[in-house]
């Protein structure tokens, strides 16, 4: 267990919200398709004051709606998301870019990115900032949640797919 003074969160609480994030997730389906299903929390003081999941492709992944929510400073705010914030500009804008031009200090991330195009980059992208970033809260749950959308979201035993990479972003 690691608790220190920038990351005054206890382990329990983490897992209560990326709880309420993965809950969050499961709104998105079908209308995310193929994009997956991916929630957001954002907390202060110890309370969601912010909750987004995937909209339909080309719109506002769960980071973005929670976000859209709230305006000011949200240098003490802690979002909880599901999965790692995307890092490159896709269909929409990097969300890992977003949390950093926020404000935001602090992400907790309940399991890594296996899309190539990501794949720890939106992590990295956050620690580069300067944002403390624990991943791994509620990982098991929230893989059966969401990994057969993970694995179809770069196109792997997908019939359908073609040579390309879609863009599901
Ligand atoms: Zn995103």
């Amino acid at each position: 267990m690691r608790l220190n003074s920038t990351f005054p969160i206890m382990p329990s609480l983490a897992k209560h919200f990326m709880r309420l994030a993965q809950l969050e997730g499961r709104k998105a389906l079908p209308k995310c398709l193929p994009n997956p299903p991916i929630g957001c929390v954002l907390v202060r003081d110890g309370r969601v004051i912010a909750s987004g999941y995937t909209q339909s492709p080309g719109q506002y992944h769960a980071e973005a709606m929670a976000l859209s929510q709230l305006e000011g400073d949200l240098s003490d705010v802690i979002a909880n998301v599901t999965l790692e914030p995307c890092s490159f500009h896709g269909r929409t804008p990097s969300c890992a870019k977003a949390l950093v031009t926020r404000g935001i200090k602090r992400v907790v991330v309940s399991m890594p990115d296996p899309d190539p195009r990501n794949a720890g980059a939106g992590i990295e992208m956050l620690k580069a900032a300067g944002v403390e970033v624990t991943v791994g809260v509620l990982e098991k749950s929230v893989l059966k949640d969401i990994g057969p959308y993970l694995a179809k979201s770069y196109g792997h035993g997908d019939k359908d797919s073609h040579v390309d990479t879609p863009m599901t972003y």
